[in-house]
């Protein structure tokens, strides 16, 4: 099926009062990712749909804004009152694009797999309206405060869910022809309403809606380490010792007859770091990002080297998980320094000592460190990001 006949509707206009917290559920963090984002990335990185569509809540822009940074949907339209007449003006706005087909996907279900959407998609060439779907395993029971008053037949029954798949023309006419009447909980119902052929396909028990705090956890134990990718990045950096200039290492002065030649304060650890840290984001080298052309990080502390880097794999949503650092000097020496490098990288670095590793050695005499015309340090630092 062409993608372009395809669109998919995300409706997150929500408020999700059942949930007691002051975030909208679907922009809770789930493994790193908003609920919401998993969502659509689950449509967008699927080769069947086109164009995407999102209804959010008018006081949620903000949030939507940074959960959807750098993925290619359509501008967002606002949702109404009630989540019916949401998905209205949503498949209204997407009626421009006439798209032959669209999902109605639930901004709130973060795990749908490819393996569903397949099966929602492939059951459209023979129905209106396809509901992914799963059965009743529990026995039903009626109740009235505490006492059970009886039982219910699950045979025949099935628990919804979405995306629902629809013919474009279905769906947005049953929504026209209700929209002044009582809600149905959900689009395939107005469809049926409306007298269209309805079919449902085998959904999956993990595709859960998050809806009580519980899920939360629940979607994360399903997404498990699985949801992380993880990337480690080498950095290298070597000065020319200069005497009379101050030595500055791992961002701690340290007293010494002689510093390191360069343009910035010299910090070849630091500088090492800051490689590596772009390295884990695929964001070149620190000569990129401050060249030393620049006379404005003349005599600069090279912390702010880090940050920057540190600030760039946030932005990526990337978490810092470790760094290990080479130093090798052959004078002065630095093991007497280390327990300040290391709080002053934990500060830099916000991370606990224990995920600071911090080495010092000399060249045994040989080569430009060996003879102490140099100094050199070596990186590496890892990074976790949602995936
Ligand atoms: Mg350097």
């Amino acid at each position: 099926m062409p993608s372009s006949n395809t669109a998919a509707l995300v409706v997150a206009a929500g408020r999700g009062s059942r949930f007691g917290d002051d975030l909208p559920k679907q922009y809770l963090d789930l493994a790193g990712l908003p609920v919401l984002t998993r969502a659509i990335k689950a449509l967008r990185e699927h080769p069947g749909i086109g164009a995407i569509q999102t209804v959010i809540h008018q006081e949620d822009e903000h949030l939507y804004r940074a959960a959807t940074a750098g993925l290619d949907l359509l501008p967002p339209v606002l949702g109404a009152s009630t989540r019916q007449a949401s998905v209205l003006a949503g498949l209204e706005t997407l009626s421009v694009a006439a798209p032959t087909y669209v999902l109605i996907h639930d901004g709130a279900r973060p795990l749908v797999t490819a393996d569903l959407i397949d099966r929602v998609l492939a059951a459209l060439h023979v129905a209106d309206a396809v509901l992914p779907a799963v059965p009743v395993i529990d026995s039903l029971r009626a109740v009235d405060a505490d006492l059970v008053i009886g039982e219910i037949a699950r045979d025949g029954l099935v628990r919804a869910q979405t995306p629902q798949g629809f013919r474009f023309q279905a769906v947005l006419d049953a929504h026209r022809r209700y929209a002044d009447s009582v809600g149905a909980t959900d689009d395939v119902e107005l469809v049926r309403r409306a007298g269209g052929k309805v079919v449902w396909v085998e959904g999956e028990e993990d595709n859960l809606k998050v809806t009580l705090p519980d899920d939360l956890p629940r979607a994360a134990r399903i997404l498990g380490t699985a949801a992380r990718r993880y990337a480690t990045a080498m950095g290298f950096d070597i000065h020319c010792t200069e005497p009379g200039r101050p030595l500055v290492l791992a961002g701690v002065g340290i007293p010494s007859p002689f510093g390191l030649s360069g343009h910035s304060d010299a910090d070849v650890v630091l500088h090492a770091l800051t490689d590596a840290l772009l390295g884990t984001i695929g964001a070149g080298d620190i000569g990129v990002h401050f060249p030393p052309s620049e006379e404005r990080w003349r005599g600069a502390d090279s912390s702010m080297f880090v940050r920057h880097a540190l600030g760039l794999v946030t932005e990526r949503r990337g978490k810092l998980e470790h760094v290990d650092l080479s130093i090798m000097a052959e004078r002065p020496k630095i093991g007497p320094h280390r327990p300040a490098m290391t709080r002053r990288l934990q500060e830099l670095l916000a991370l606990p000592a224990d995920r600071i590793g911090l080495k010092a050695g000399t060249m045994e005499g040989l080569d430009a460190v060996g003879r102490g015309e140099a100094i050199s340090a070596q990186a590496l630092a890892t990074v976790s990001f949602p995936s």
